[in-house]
């Protein structure tokens, strides 16, 4: 059986569009294609007036070297945002295949499952947030085409070992894909599941340059996947994804010497999230730093919300996920410059003291 079967029947013979810069790319004189003649008339882009190049071949060969594999396993996107909507609308038919996930978890699963009428299902980590593979296998539905494992996973930041996605994917061979959402692995000390996709027809791994790579803004996000279901996806992806300057943005973000100073960067994270981990366990007020592989530390608090105001009358803007399962005290916290970290354990040592009597004090 072919990873193609698993597509949506009416999909799999669908022809995508044509688009002019598909058919014809490169000439001296560009007539097919209805652009202006005439660069912008604001000096912001010599060629801004052509049509990008929908897979710039430069861009994939560079991802493909970074990232380790083969150019025709890497298929750019808008943001990772976008091949996990490609995903679910081609390989879920509405009210029939279902999306799986391990809350808790990023929330863009669910709504693209949601948007195409798939159905969620939700198959939760463990109280210590861990995946329990044996459980997923015994508990996953036969509607099931996709499986996201998110590692790191956020809002928690653990990881899931290499060893687990791969037992989980080679049980669902014929079964369904296992997509491995990797949009903090750089943060990690740990091997991408990338190594596994000569292997795993099944298997596909979404990166981002959102995060690491400095790069939130000009949404370039990737996913890594058997060359046949990257080809799939391409159908049905709008015929100009990749604005210009955001390719230009992310081969600037690739160059060797912007790559060292990346690496630099993400050591310098690391570093200060283990600082900020040891400065916040033990700090009155606060209960639990879940151990952490990203750039963001869950935490959780005796008074969840009234930190969430305290660092907000201060300036200092956190993520407040009591709404996720398991995480009703919790506040998930970006790690960030030196300074700023510096200036949010201030503001919390100080704060932490002054807040109303804690409810363990009143429990005590
Ligand atoms: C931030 C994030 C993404 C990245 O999304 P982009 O669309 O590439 O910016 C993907 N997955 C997870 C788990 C994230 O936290």
């Amino acid at each position: 059986m072919s990873v193609l079967d698993l597509v949506r029947p009416e999909l799999r013979s669908f022809a995508a569009y044509a688009s002019a810069r598909t058919e014809a790319g490169h000439g001296e004189v560009m007539l097919n294609a209805n652009e202006s003649p005439w660069p912008p008339v604001d000096d912001i882009g010599q060629d801004l007036n052509r049509y990008p190049d929908p897979q710039p071949a430069q861009l994939c060969a560079r991802l493909a070297e970074v990232y380790a594999v083969d150019a025709e396993q890497v298929l750019v996107g808008r943001g990772s945002d976008e091949a996990i909507d490609l995903l679910v609308r081609s390989f879920c038919r509405p009210g029939v295949d279902a999306v799986a996930m391990h809350p808790p978890t990023f929330g863009m699963y669910a709504v693209s499952a949601r948007v195409q009428g798939a159905m969620v299902v939700e198959l939760p980590l463990d109280a210590g947030f861990s995946l329990d593979v044996d459980a997923v296998l015994a508990n996953l539905p036969e509607t099931v085409k996709l499986l996201f494992l998110c590692s790191p996973n956020n809002p928690t930041g653990g990881l899931i070992a290499l060893a687990d996605i791969e037992r989980l994917t080679v049980a669902l061979r014929d079964r369904a894909l296992v997509i491995v959402d990797e949009a903090y692995i750089e943060f990690a000390d740990s091997p991408s599941a990338s190594s596994l996709l000569g292997h795993c027809d099944n298997l596909g791994v979404l990166r981002t340059l959102s995060k690491a790579w400095a790069l939130a803004g000009a949404r370039v996000g990737v996913l890594l996947a058997n060359p046949a279901v990257i080809a799939q996806l391409r159908k049905i992806m709008p015929p100009y994804p990749l604005p210009t300057p955001c390719v230009k943005a992310a081969l600037s973000a690739l160059k060797p010497a912007a790559r060292r100073i990346t690496g630099i960067r993400v050591d310098k994270l690391v570093a200060e999230r283990k600082k900020l981990a040891v400065a916040l366990e033990g700090m009155r007020g606060v209960r639990k730093v879940i151990p952490s592989h990203a750039n963001f530390l869950a935490v959780t608090f005796e008074d969840a919300p009234a930190v969430y105001q305290l660092l907000i009358g201060q300036g200092i803007v956190v993520r407040d996920v009591t709404d996720y399962p398991n995480l009703s005290d919790a506040l998930r916290i970006s790690i960030g410059t030196p300074e700023e970290n510096r200036r949010l354990l201030a503001v919390l040592r100080t704060g932490c003291t002054a807040l109303p009597t804690s409810k363990r004090e009143l429990h005590a």
